[in-house]
């Protein structure tokens, strides 16, 4: 754990979330800040700063928030979604442990901003 990560404290329950689905490996919790109907964050439960880098450490976990992704689409946006993974302070990724972003429930404009 990252003592300073606001997605690790959450992992460790020390920040409220209103958590989706909790596994092994991952969590989803919802955005707080949604653009989408349905908004979810799915995250592996172990620090890993970007998706290269979780993809290079924990291979199954990064299978993992696929899978979760995939399933929490299905529940609630009838399987069409985007997962989206900003990486880089460019690419506006504000937080430092890799969260994908699973946005639903809504027509989604191409190519995004
Ligand atoms: P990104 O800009 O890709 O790094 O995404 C970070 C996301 O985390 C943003 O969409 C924020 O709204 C969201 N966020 C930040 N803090 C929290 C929190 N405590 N609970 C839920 N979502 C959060």
């Amino acid at each position: 754990m990252v003592s300073d990560c606001i997605f690790c404290r959450i992992v460790a329950g020390e920040i409220p979330a209103d958590v989706v689905t909790s596994g092994e490996r991952v969590i989803a919790f919802r955005d707080l800040n949604p653009q989408a109907p349905t908004h979810v964050l799915v995250i592996p439960r172990e620090h890993h700063e970007t998706v290269g880098a979780l993809a290079a450490e924990d291979p199954k976990a990064l299978a993992d928030v696929v899978t979760v992704a995939a399933e929490v689409a299905a529940e609630e946006s009838g399987g069409s979604y985007r997962l989206v993974v900003n990486t880089g302070a460019a690419a506006g990724q504000t937080v430092g442990h890799v969260h994908a972003h699973v946005l639903g429930g809504r027509s989604l404009g191409w190519p995004p901003g």
